[in-house]
């Protein structure tokens, strides 16, 4: 189970130079159903002789492929920022807590992300709109820091066109060639009508918005245990042995990391957690 599975790099999408998505087939295809995974898990990509790194699969579970969108930061995104198509990684998963799209069956839908907060979310959003009689309204709130970190555009552009949806899309930093909103994701709320009663949330991004986000919906009667966030933590082991990404009494790797908020509230914002 930790020994990482040879995967081919059979496409390379950049958005900027700093984000790839590179869709990764399984040499062995054997392999394939052992990668099965719900929308919101994440793999470990790891890099021979470099390291390991926990990335969120972007991809519909349904396509042989599976895509990674990851953002060049450190150590190891710096190498894998130089794999072309061909170049082989290995990777070992799927781990962590889905998003809850069974419990969001015929409820509305509010997804809210910032920056790469919407990798992890898109998969969940693929199957819904594949299944779309069974959701209500879904709302689509994305923030971007300047247009240049807006990835999936084309994605975003697809489901703007499906029935009882709504699609805002915002950057700090407009530019000439940007056409939405401007301002940050949770001034987005002000144009958005809530019914706290059957509304269920995705919230991924950074702490700051999750905070925001969550005190505007709860001030709206959304329950926080309707709010389901996904948080990042420093991992190593990824199956809840190393104690990297402890966080309070729960491991991100394994119980997380997409929670309930009501269930991670207390240790939300605590310095040093
Ligand atoms: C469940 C989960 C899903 C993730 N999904 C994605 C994804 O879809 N795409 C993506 O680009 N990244 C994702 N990440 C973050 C990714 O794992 C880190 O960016 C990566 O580990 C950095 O490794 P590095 O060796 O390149 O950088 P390092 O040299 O290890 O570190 C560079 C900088 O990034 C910080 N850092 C390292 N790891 C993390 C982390 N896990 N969270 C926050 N900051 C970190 C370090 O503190 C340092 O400041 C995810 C993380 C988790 C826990």
């Amino acid at each position: 189970m930790l020994v990482p599975e040879p995967a081919e790099i059979v496409e390379k999408r950049s958005f900027g130079p700093d984000i790839h998505a590179f869709s990764l087939r399984l040499c062995d295809p054997a392999a394939r159903p052992r990668f099965d995974f719900l929308q919101g898990q994440f793999n470990m990509v790891y890099v021979p002789g470099v390291g390991e790194v926990a990335i969120s699969i972007s991809s519909d579970p349904d396509d042989p492929d599976l895509e990674h969108t990851i953002r060049i930061v450190g150590r190891t995104t710096r190498v894998i920022d130089g794999l072309q198509v061909g170049d082989i990684l290995g990777i070992r998963g799927p781990y962590g807590s889905a998003w809850p799209l069974q419990e969001a069956r015929f409820k509305d839908v509010l997804v809210v992300t910032g920056g790469l907060g919407c990798a992890p979310v898109t998969g969940a959003i693929d199957y819904m709109f594949r299944r779309r009689a069974n959701y209500g309204q879904i709302t689509l709130l994305h923030g971007v820091k300047k247009p240049a970190d807006m990835v999936h555009h084309e994605r975003f552009e697809a489901w703007r066109r499906e029935p009882d949806t709504k699609v805002l899309l915002t950057t700090d930093q407009p530019d000439r060639s940007w056409r939405d909103r401007s301002g940050v994701v949770t001034e987005l709320f002000d144009e958005v009508e809530i019914d706290p009663g059957r509304t269920i949330v995705f919230i991924c991004g950074p702490q700051v918005m999750v905070r925001y986000a969550v005190q505007h919906l709860a001030a709206q009667g959304v329950s926080k245990g309707r709010i389901h966030v996904s948080i990042e933590r420093n991992m190593k082991c990824a199956v809840g042995l190393c104690g990297h990404c402890q966080f309070g009494p729960e491991f991100v790797c394994k119980d997380g990391p997409i929670f309930p908020f009501s269930r991670i509230e207390r240790f939300f914002g605590v310095r040093g957690l």
